[in-house]
C-alpha cells in the first residue's frame, strides 16, 4: 500500500517513506491510497488484548515493515511504562463509555502515539538504510512536548530537544520536562508565550545552512507533529478496541452503530475515529467538541472555515488551536479524493484565512456534527458529573462531555475519548471543584484528598525530582542554543 499527497503534487511513498518524511513535499499530508483491507471478525477481536488489536492495525497501515519489526515496536511502545496492563481502560455512564487514554507516563492520549512513534521512526529509518541520527525539534504549548520527550528518551540514534514558552505550560507540564532524566534530551525555555516559541522553531526547520550542518554531522530533522502517519495510525487502535470491550459487555451487539465524542484541537483524534469507520468500525455519528476557539464547530455547521478570529487561551489549553492540520486529510476523503479542490481549500487559508466548501463535499460530511462548551460550561461540568457520579474528568474530558449532553443522541451506545488525567491539570480541577487553585505538589494531594482518589504514579513523585534543565534563551538565541546542544555535547 502507498501513501499519496493530499495536495496530489507528490510522488507515493511507502508507509516507512511516509513516517521519515512526516509532511509530503509538496506541502500536503500522507494519505493511504486505498483503505488496508482487514478482516474484521468482532467475536474475535472481544477476546483479544489491546497489543493484539495493535498489531493487526500496525500490520495493515504499515504493510512494508515486517511481522517481527512490528512486534518489536509495539513490545516497546506498550510496556511497563503504562500504569494499567490493559494501556486503556473504559468507564461507563449509562450509555456513555469514557475512553481513558491517559494511562501512560505524561498522563495524556498523545502518549498512545508518542511511545510508539520513536520506534516507528528508527525502524523506519533502518529500512530506509538512513544511518543519520534523528533530531526531533518541537515547540510545546504542554502536551505533546511531555509525551514526545518521554517517548523519545534514551531511543537509541535519536536526539530530541523540546523549547517551551515561559508563558503558558502548566507547573506539572513544565516540572515534567525540566526533570526529564534522558541523556539525548534537550529542553530550553524560551521568553514569550507558545505563538513566539513556535515561529522561533520554525526558522530553524526552514534554515537550509543549518539543515546542511547537521548532515555533515550526519543528523536530520524529523517531526513528531500530528501529521505524521506514524501518530495516526496508533490512534485507530483503541476505537476498535473500545468497539470489542462493549460487545464482550454485552453493552452492544456485533455490528451496532455507535456514536463518538472526541475533545477536538487538530483534528488528530477524531481523524483517527474516521479512519476506523472506513477500515469496518460501525459508527452513526463523530460528534467534534471544541472549546472557545470554536472554529471547527462554526464549520461543521455553516461550511466555512474561518481562522480570522482572536486566539483564546481557554482552562482546555491542548485544545487552544485555530487551525486543525489533520481536517485536510477529511477534506480529501470528502472532495472524493479530489486533491485540486483540497489545494483550493488550502490555498485560500493560507492567503485569506479561510475557504467555503462545494456543496458536494460538505454533503459528504453529514455524519460530522459540533458543538462547544465555554470556560464555565468546562468547570460546570466538572462538579456536576462529580458530584452525581463520582467520577473525576480533566478539562477537555469535560468539552467532550458537555457537548455530548447538548448535542448528541443519549441512547445511542456512545464513547468519548477522555484524553488527560485530572491530576495533568489540578488548578483548574481545584477551582471547578470550588477549592482556591494552589501550586505544585500540594495541589496534587489536596485534590485528592478532596475528591478521594489516588495520584497516578507517574506524579507521586514529580516535585522531589531534582531539575536538570534550567536554560532560558530569547527567541533570537535559539539557533545558537540549537548548535550548542547538538554538536558541543
Ligand atoms: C492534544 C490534545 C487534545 C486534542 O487532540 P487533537 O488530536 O489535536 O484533536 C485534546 N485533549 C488533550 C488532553 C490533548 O492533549
Amino acid at each position: 500500500m502507498q501513501y499519496i499527497s493530499t495536495r496530489g503534487g507528490a510522488p507515493a511513498v511507502s508507509a516507512s517513506q511516509a513516517i521519515m518524511n512526516g509532511i509530503a513535499p509538496d506541502g500536503g499530508l500522507y494519505v493511504p491510497e486505498a483503505w488496508p483491507e482487514i478482516s474484521v471478525d468482532w467475536d474475535t477481536l472481544s477476546h483479544q488484548t489491546y497489543t493484539e488489536i495493535a498489531t493487526q492495525i500496525f500490520d495493515a497501515f504499515f504493510d512494508d515493515f515486517s511481522v517481527s519489526e512490528i512486534d518489536h515496536i509495539i513490545c516497546k511502545a506498550y510496556g511497563r511504562q503504562w500504569d494499567n496492563e490493559k494501556i486503556i481502560t473504559l468507564h461507563q455512564e449509562n450509555n456513555l463509555h469514557y475512553i481513558e487514554l491517559f494511562h501512560g507516563p505524561t498522563l495524556a492520549f498523545k502518549d498512545v502515539a508518542l511511545q510508539a512513534l520513536p520506534h516507528l521512526l528508527t525502524t523506519a529509518a533502518k529500512k530506509q538504510a538512513i544511518s543519520d541520527k534523528v533530531v526531533i525539534l518541537t515547540a510545546t504549548s504542554g502536551d505533546t512536548g511531555t509525551a514526545a520527550m518521554s517517548g523519545f528518551a534514551d531511543v537509541p540514534n535519536t536526539e530530541i530537544v523540546v523549547f517551551y514558552p515561559e508563558v503558558g505550560v502548566s507547573d506539572i507540564q513544565r516540572q515534567q520536562m525540566v526533570s526529564e532524566t534522558g541523556k539525548n534530551a534537550h529542553v530550553t525555555a524560551i521568553t514569550g508565550n507558545f505563538d513566539d516559541a513556535q515561529k522561533a522553531v520554525k526558522t530553524l526547520l526552514s534554515n537550509q545552512k543549518l539543515i546542511q550542518e547537521l548532515a555533515d554531522h550526519h543528523m536530520r530533522f524529523s517531526s513528531a507533529n500530528s501529521i505524521n502517519i506514524g501518530r495516526l495510525v496508533p490512534q485507530i487502535v483503541y476505537y476498535f478496541y473500545s468497539y470489542a470491550q462493549l460487545i464482550k459487555q454485552k453493552n452492544i451487539k456485533v455490528g451496532d452503530k455507535i456514536n463518538i465524542v472526541v475533545p477536538t484541537g487538530n483534528f488528530g483524534n477524531v481523524l483517527a475515529a474516521y479512519y476506523a469507520s472506513q477500515i469496518g468500525l460501525p459508527v452513526n455519528e463523530f460528534v467534534v467538541a471544541s472549546n472557545e476557539n470554536n472554529v471547527l464547530t462554526d464549520f461543521f455547521t455553516t461550511g466555512v472555515y474561518d481562522s480570522k478570529r482572536p486566539f483564546k487561551v481557554t482552562n482546555a489549553p491542548a485544545m487552544d488551536i485555530l487551525v486543525s492540520s489533520n481536517l485536510e486529510r477529511l477534506l480529501y476523503f470528502a472532495s472524493d479524493r479530489d486533491a485540486s479542490e483540497v489545494q483550493s481549500y488550502m490555498t485560500a487559508l493560507a492567503n485569506e484565512g479561510q475557504y467555503k466548501l462545494s456543496e458536494r463535499t460538505r454533503r459528504n460530511l453529514k455524519q460530522f456534527k459540533s458543538s462547544f462548551a465555554t470556560q464555565a460550561q468546562v468547570s460546570d461540568t466538572i462538579l456536576s458529573v462529580f458530584n452525581q457520579t463520582n467520577y473525576l474528568i480533566d478539562p477537555h474530558t469535560a468539552v467532550g462531555r458537555y457537548v455530548y449532553q447538548s448535542i448528541s443522541n443519549q441512547a445511542m451506545p456512545t464513547l468519548l475519548a477522555a484524553t488527560a488525567s485530572p491530576y495533568k491539570f489540578p488548578q483548574t480541577m481545584l477551582s471547578a471543584l470550588g477549592d482556591k487553585p494552589i501550586e505544585g505538589a500540594e495541589a496534587l494531594t489536596r485534590l485528592s484528598s478532596k475528591t478521594n482518589t489516588d495520584i497516578p504514579s507517574q506524579v507521586v513523585t514529580l516535585f522531589d525530582k531534582p531539575i536538570l534543565h534550567q536554560k532560558v534563551i530569547t527567541p533570537n538565541d535559539i539557533l545558537k542554543s540549537l548548535k550548542t546542544e547538538l554538536f558541543d555535547k
